[in-house]
């Protein structure tokens, strides 16, 4: 480990100020951030040990749905793990989460022959009861020919939603896709179907289902929930196709216990003073059960704890406390994003900007920044940092992450750094979310990227000019 003598250096200071005076006529030098974002950059290339991180969590730990008991010892492991980081001020903030619990689910195709479909259960469904039910499907091409049905439509039957998601533009490939998965299933409830079937929202073509989120509003009776993997929703259509309206019998034990307790976990590296405010950079904690979530969000959570680890590394102490938040329940109510930006706001604390991992460990391609700091100087720093590591400008403002929309509401600029999703949804949210479909390579890309943003962020005097 290097150690640099305690920052910040009397005559940085003494030059920015001057730059502030002078208005840009002294331009002599670079300014000292960027030397470090560039040294940040370097180290995480040589081995950020990103992978490693994510390795030990899904070996210690594993799937981590909220709720569960895996989710209780994520909570334990991260807490931990942010102390052996060196991190200060680690601590676990509570947050309730709900507790669905999945149980087992079949469904057959009847006909000659019955076939049986591979099928999970949507989260927040409820299951079939003690009862299997079957009925007859309605065959839909996609979620709007859903929308265009009149009411009572489905009355005693099965909706399916073939909803092909397309390959290519991930980010929004899925935004499109997932409309099917979360307002489908009530969508469908509301005309009258006893249950909803989707093809999974995913780009592998085998028999894989991929789960996620679904929900129900209050008032409206929610009705079982699944995603048919890829091969058997061709199955399912080619039947209908050549046979006319086919019968599936379901059955699932998918049921909601109500709430539990589960926790975000933050720690940071506390800044020396000189510039106010805090840099955040999140991931999820928790994850889908159907296997060990190392993509989703297991590669953002080492993402963001190897960002701090290699300013510690480095010796570096910023000017702005730079602050991880490892969110709880990411995948179903979002509540964890909840506790900490209500948390942030009765603790007054202002955030200068926050960034989120959570597209799997695929490398950065884009950078893509809030309106808000548009403008500011540095981000022609950041992006000659990111250069060399391939990554690209875009003119598109920045969206922030799912757990970042609390804060971006309550007016915290956001950064993106856009991740290839090429492979991402062949294993999102299915069984093959494992921690072999990650590599070192471009974890420590990713890495490379966050430190050197993270490190201007928590430098810069003024952000927005
Ligand atoms: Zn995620």
């Amino acid at each position: 480990m290097v150690h640099r003598p305690p920052p910040p250096l009397p005559i940085r200071r003494l030059a920015a100020a001057a730059c502030l005076v002078l208005s840009g006529a002294l331009t002599l030098a670079a300014p000292a951030p960027v030397d470090d974002a560039a040294r940040l950059r370097d180290s995480a290339m040589k081995g950020s040990g990103a992978l490693a991180i994510v390795t030990e969590l899904v070996t210690e730990v594993g799937p981590r749905l909220a709720g569960s008991a895996g989710d209780r010892a994520a909570v334990r492991w991260a807490t931990a793990r942010l102390s052996r980081a060196g991190l200060s001020d680690v601590h676990a903030l509570p947050v309730t989460v709900p507790h669905w619990v999945r149980g087992t689910a079949t469904a057959v195709l009847e006909g000659s022959p019955a076939r049986p479909l591979a099928v999970v259960s949507l989260g927040g469904a409820p299951g079939t009861g003690d009862e299997p039910l079957r009925a007859e499907l309605v065959v839909l091409t996609d979620f709007k020919a859903l929308e265009a049905l009149p009411a009572d439509a489905l009355s005693g039957r099965i909706a399916y939603v073939a909803n092909r998601m397309r390959r290519g533009d991930a980010h929004r490939a899925y935004a499109d896709a997932v409309i099917a998965r979360n307002e489908g299933p009530a969508l469908a409830a509301s005309k009258g179907a006893l249950a909803y079937l989707l093809r999974s929202v995913g780009t592998d073509d085998g028999r894989t289902p991929h789960t996620g989120m679904t929900e129900f509003p209050a008032g409206l009776t929610p009705i079982p929930a699944l995603a048919v993997a890829a091969a058997d929703a061709d199955l399912i259509e080619r039947r209908a196709a050549r046979n006319g309206a086919p019968v599936v019998r379901l059955e699932s034990s998918a049921r909601s216990l109500g709430a539990a307790p589960s926790a975000d976990v933050v720690g940071e590296i506390p800044g020396d003073g000189s510039l106010p405010g805090i840099v955040l950079v999140g991931a999820h904690l928790d994850s889908w059960d159907l296997a060990e979530g190392a993509q989703d969000d297991g590669a953002g959570v080492a993402i963001a704890i190897a960002t701090l680890e290699r300013i510690r590394a480095l010796g570096l102490r910023p000017h702005r406390a730079v602050r991880i938040v490892l969110y709880a329940n990411e995948e179903q109510t979002g509540t964890g994003a909840v506790a900490y930006a209500e948390a942030a706001s009765r603790l007054n604390e202002p955030h200068v900007a926050a960034l989120e991992a959570d597209f799997g460990g695929g490398r950065v391609t884009d950078l893509r920044v809030d309106a808000t700091l548009a403008a500011g100087r540095w981000v022609g720093a950041l992006a000659t940092a990111l250069k060399p590591l391939g990554i690209v400008r875009a003119p598109e403002a920045a969206n922030g992450g799912a757990d970042l929309k609390e804060l971006k509401d309550r007016g915290v600029p956001v950064v993106d750094l856009v991740q290839d999703g090429t492979h991402y949804f062949d294993v999102h949210h299915s069984a093959n979310d494992v921690v072999s479909t990650l590599n070192a390579a471009d974890l420590d890309q990713a890495v490379a990227a966050y430190a050197a943003t993270v490190w201007l962020l928590a430098n810069e005097a003024d952000l927005a000019r």
